[in-house]
């Protein structure tokens, strides 16, 4: 036992060590990512679960390293959270999404709302409403065109501090939508205080839906408390027909999921604006 634990223990080691030394090596690469052009943004498109038109899109941040491949972000994003990177790639992302939006604009998709994400650390910064601001300004995005996806944790972190930075961006005009929503721990006391528009229900409770009578009533449940606060509904992650019809009956507003669409570039959200002419 002795022995095993020894080796077990030595392996665990080189097993870390090797980990350690793919995320320097990541970490090295990411930081001349965006000079070096190889960061680009996917757009999900996010439609109406009555009709399936597209109301808007979620911009979702793409790096493809030349001797590394695709990395996906659930491995770089915490990455460039841990070392500061995310600011620089948070910023990126935010104005290329603003002017993005109204190259569609100019398209005809004079509509479409432009979502992007916030990590914890760009949500804490102070400088966060000066750069939506300038993202905003330097674009020409109307602000009711912005959305910024926050998750429960950035709110219960420091409420009274949240409130205080949501306040400052639904002044600017933006909207606020709570991301993963059902896997945190949000008071629902503060739910109703925060000016947040939009609820978006966790993929992993959409995924369940069909087949677990728990998931279904918390997707139930949430669809009707955002309702009664008088907040819009989307359902992440919607993958079959089954859950389309599902979130349907529930009344569910809006669908985000391979249902509909992968991520997709943004040319190919211009192509639904043949679908959808411009009046
Ligand atoms: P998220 O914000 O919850 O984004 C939804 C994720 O679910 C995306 O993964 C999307 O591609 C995926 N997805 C959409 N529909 C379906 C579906 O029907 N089935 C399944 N299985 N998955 C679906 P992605 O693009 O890999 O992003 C993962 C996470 O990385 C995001 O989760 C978000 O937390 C983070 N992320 C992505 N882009 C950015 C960004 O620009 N900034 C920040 N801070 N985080 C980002
Ligand atoms: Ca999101
Ligand atoms: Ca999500
Ligand atoms: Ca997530």
């Amino acid at each position: 036992a002795q022995r095993d634990g020894g080796n077990t223990l030595r392996f665990f080691e080189s097993e870390m060590d090797a980990r350690a030394s793919r995320r320097m090596d990541v970490l090295s690469r990411l930081r001349g990512a965006i000079g070096r052009g190889e960061l680009f943004l996917h757009y999900q498109p996010k439609v109406c679960t009555a009709d399936g038109q597209v109301i808007g899109v979620e911009a979702l941040v793409r790096w493809h390293n030349g001797d590394i491949g695709m990395i996906p972000p659930s491995d770089f994003i915490p990455l460039a959270e841990e070392s500061g990177l995310i600011d620089e790639i948070g910023e990126w992302v935010l104005r290329r999404a603003c002017e993005q939006g109204m190259r569609w604009q100019a398209e005809g998709l004079s509509e479409l709302s432009i979502a992007v994400n916030l990590s914890t650390r760009q949500f804490r910064q102070e400088r966060l409403l000066a750069l939506v601001r300038s993202a905003l300004e330097d674009s020409g995005l109307p602000p009711q065109r912005l959305e910024l996806e926050i998750t429960e944790g950035m709110l219960m972190q420091d409420p009274e501090k949240a409130a205080v930075v949501l306040r400052r961006l639904h002044e600017l005009g933006v909207r606020i939508s709570i991301d993963d929503f059902g896997t945190g721990y949000s008071s629902l006391s503060y739910l109703q205080r925060f000016p947040v528009h939009t609820l978006k229900v966790d993929q992993s409770f959409v995924r369940e839906i069909s087949n677990s009578p728990g998931a279904a009533a918390i997707v139930t449940a949430v669809i009707s408390l955002a309702h009664s606060l008088d907040l819009c509904v989307v359902a992440e992650g919607v993958e079959t027909e089954a859950q389309r019809r599902f979130l349907g009956d529930l009344a569910c507003d809006y669908c985000q999921g391979y249902y509909f669409s992968r991520p997709v570039a943004a040319g190919e959200i211009s192509a639904l604006n043949g679908a959808e002419p411009a009046t």
